[in-house]
């Protein structure tokens, strides 16, 4: 645990953590013992930060230029975990037969086949998972994430062809389980364990950090951040940083920057619209987040001025409070 122990302390809680360098997935995993009494707080963060996101992907469907096939599912991998508790994580979860249910958003296909949190994903439609700990040996965290990330595509993959059959690991027992979808707009999210208050979208996934987290002060602010970095990956934007905090894109010219930043806070909006958020909120965040944390020089800045941005925000909510239909490159 080492580096994550004044956190976790911080936060009361003493289970397991998922680690991994310098941004690190913050939960640990349900506890099959405790019950929902078991519940940390991480993991509850994980479930607020994933519910959000399943609504935004789920409502956005219309505005999306290709279907996401959304479960309600959350992972966890055994390659999450700090070596010293991976053993614990084998013998009380069975993460080394495959990725782990994390948790299961209420309502969602996934609930509805009756998964739960505990539970381990064996095969899909008769082919095996690439093995936990051969993923977890990788020591290269760029490697083993994408490995990870590949067994959570085998899955989406399996389900753009429709249902799918589940082998599941629950409480040393196998079962057959049929996995439905819904299309929606990509909506890949996680929370990561970092005193960095920051978001931001892999191309892939969106990632957002724990201090963001409790930066955040409703779940309508969430959909603000959520919607903009979900947009970047809806519309397949190139990553403006990668995992390891790397600020990319400095090549490019900042008036391509600055066009996607506009394009992905008018996306963000519809999608927060769609789901019926209030879109009240993203003004006034904006202002507070920015006005707080957007210091560096312009060079290095991926995101539009506060005035820019509050000027984009305020013509899109008119917009759609019009009823004006979304135009992908229309706007300022
Ligand atoms: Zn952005």
């Amino acid at each position: 645990m080492r580096r994550s122990v004044a956190l976790l302390l911080a936060i009361a809680l003493l289970a397991p953590v998922r680690v991994g360098a310098q941004l690190s997935p913050g939960a640990s995993p349900a506890s099959g013992e405790a019950g929902l009494e078991g519940e940390s707080t991480l993991r509850r963060a994980d479930l607020r930060v994933a519910k959000v996101a399943y609504r935004l992907a789920l409502a956005g469907r219309p505005l999306c230029p290709s279907p996401w096939p959304l479960t309600g599912l959350l992972f966890h991998h055994l390659a999450e975990y700090d070596v010293a508790d991976r053993s614990l994580m084998i013998a009380r979860y069975g993460l080394d037969r495959g990725p782990g249910v994390l948790s299961v958003i209420a309502g969602s296909p996934a609930s509805r086949a009756g998964l739960v949190a505990g539970d381990v994903l064996l095969s899909v439609n008769g082919g095996t998972f690439r093995s936990p700990v051969e993923i977890a040996a990788i020591r290269e965290r760029t490697v083993w994430r994408a490995s990870l990330e590949a067994t959570e595509r085998q899955l989406e993959d399996a389900l753009r062809g429709g249902p799918a059959e589940l082998r599941v690991l629950r409480q040393g027992r196998e079962l057959s389980v049929r996995l439905d979808s819904v299309p929606a707009c990509v909506g890949r999210v996680r929370l990561a364990r970092s005193t960095q208050t920051n978001a931001f979208a892999s191309g892939r996934y969106v990632i957002m950090t724990t201090a963001m987290l409790d930066y955040i002060r409703s779940d309508d602010e969430l959909a603000v951040v959520l919607g903009h970095e979900m947009a970047h990956d809806i519309l397949g934007h190139p990553a403006t940083r990668s995992e390891e905090g790397v600020l990319a894109g400095l090549g490019i010219h900042p008036s391509n920057i600055w066009k996607r930043e506009a394009e992905a806070d008018r996306f963000g909006l519809r999608l927060m619209a769609a789901a019926g958020y209030n879109l009240d909120a993203a003004i006034p965040f904006w202002r507070r987040y920015l006005g707080k944390f957007d210091w560096f020089p312009q060079i290095f800045r991926s995101h539009p001025s506060l005035g820019a941005r509050e000027k984009i925000a305020a013509e899109e909510i008119a917009a759609i409070r019009a009823g004006a239909p979304y135009r992908p490159t229309g706007g300022s």
